[in-house]
């Protein structure tokens, strides 16, 4: 065997996975398209370290959001990666939304996630310039440093002794007896095959087409492109919210709705929302005619903001296995040794909270390897 480890993807992801595995296996390859590592989802996103309100009891999500909170704190610390412990406000500006945060405080319980009910004078106290008739407030929630976190994987990658090989394109995975032949295409247009025992795909928005040249074809696992875009609220507006605002989110869950994040730069944003796009193509594109739209949406709990305070900012795609109008899914991370692909783990519909639980999901792999017979 050439390596023991071969992780396909270097989003937030591939790269935790990468350092957690790198302890413990020296021969191990991360294998990236792109030039460098997070030039797709991992840098398109809120950053937001999310405290594990919303999802069901019993899910991977749950459990690894939670786990992964903790975990992700605890190594901004660790390694000075800029965060902000800022918390957030879940506002009510509907006597319906009402009862509604009053099962979201429910839904977070189960989770091991406290919520506290705040009303008038504590949100005034919180955040004096928005509408609110209720809110609840999640003191675990907070912002990081995307990229720096990612560099700081990648550094443990390498000080740990694996390898990342950038500008190439996985193209062919051929089962082998023991393990797998994986072909790259390299930025000088060179084929190159090499064998490896386990392969970890993390390749995000296209993880389902990795398995499927893999040989496992399952509709269940189709990647849905699912965009959702962001407009910044432009200065100097932004100063007059201090942290991240969410209104009560949709039944399906298909997003959590337009909400106001705050970056570690002071830059605040609207969005993201939520635009299933009819194929998978990369369009990041911000469609300005949305412009009154997110105004509207926001207007209900930012009732000082004005349709020309915001402006296009940028975008980001889900890899949702959850197709449009279905009920929530669960990240889908499975060892394929059912299927009779022995040593494949498959991550397929990494959306959100996978930046949160990185360092969890890492760990779950490690679990995951170290049970392969
Ligand atoms: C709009 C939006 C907002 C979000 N907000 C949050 C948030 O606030 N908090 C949170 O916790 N999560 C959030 N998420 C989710 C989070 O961004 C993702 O879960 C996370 O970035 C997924 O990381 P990844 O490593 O799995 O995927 P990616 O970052 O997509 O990385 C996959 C990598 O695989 C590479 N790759 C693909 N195919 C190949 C191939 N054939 N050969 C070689 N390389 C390949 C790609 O180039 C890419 O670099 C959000 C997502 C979106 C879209």
């Amino acid at each position: 065997m050439d390596t023991d480890i071969t992780i396909i993807g270097a989003g937030v992801v591939g790269l935790a996975t990468g350092e957690k595995l790198s302890e413990s296996f020296s021969n191990l390859y991360v294998i990236e398209k792109h030039p460098t590592f997070g030039q797709e989802t991992s840098s398109r996103n809120s950053e937001v370290i999310h405290a594990g309100i919303y999802y069901p009891e019993g899910s991977l999500k749950a459990a690894l959001c939670v786990e992964g909170k903790n975990l992700l704190y605890e190594y901004c610390r660790k390694h000075e990666i800029p965060y902000n412990n800022c918390g957030k406000l879940i506002v009510a500006t509907t006597p319906e939304e009402v009862e509604v945060i009053e099962g979201i405080k429910e839904t977070a319980r189960k989770n091991g996630v406290e919520l506290d009910i705040v009303e008038n004078e504590q949100i005034a106290e919180l955040e004096p310039h928005i509408y609110a008739l209720k809110a609840l407030h999640s003191p675990t929630t907070g912002i990081v440093d995307t990229h720096s976190l990612m560099k700081q994987l990648e550094a443990g990658i390498i000080n740990n002794g694996g390898q990342m090989v950038y500008g190439s394109e996985v193209k062919g995975i051929r089962k082998l007896d023991e393990g797998y032949e994986i072909t790259l295409l390299d930025a000088d247009g060179q084929y190159f095959s090499f064998s490896t025992r386990i392969v970890i795909n993390s390749a995000g928005l296209t993880a389902d087409k990795i398995s499927e040249i893999t040989g496992i074809k399952d509709e269940k696992l189709s990647i849905h492109f699912c965009k959702g875009e962001y407009f910044r609220i432009n200065p100097p507006k932004n100063r007059m919210i201090r942290r991240l605002i969410y209104p009560v989110p949709h039944e399906n869950m298909e997003g959590i709705g337009i909400h106001v994040t705050i970056d570690m730069a002071g830059g605040v944003k609207l969005g993201p929302d939520v635009t299933y796009l009819d194929s998978n193509e990369y369009d990041y594109r911000v469609n300005a005619s949305k412009q009154e739209a997110f105004w509207k949406s926001a207007k209900k709990f930012l009732p000082f903001l004005e349709i020309d305070d915001i402006c296009p900012e940028m975008a980001g795609i889900r890899p949702k296995i959850q197709k449009r109008g279905d009920p929530q899914r669960d990240f889908y991370i499975m060892e394929e040794s059912a299927r009779g692909y022995k040593g494949f783990i498959n991550l397929i519909g990494m959306e959100s909270p996978g930046l949160t639980s990185c360092l969890s999901i890492a760990n779950y792999i490690s679990g995951l390897v170290t049970n392969i017979k």
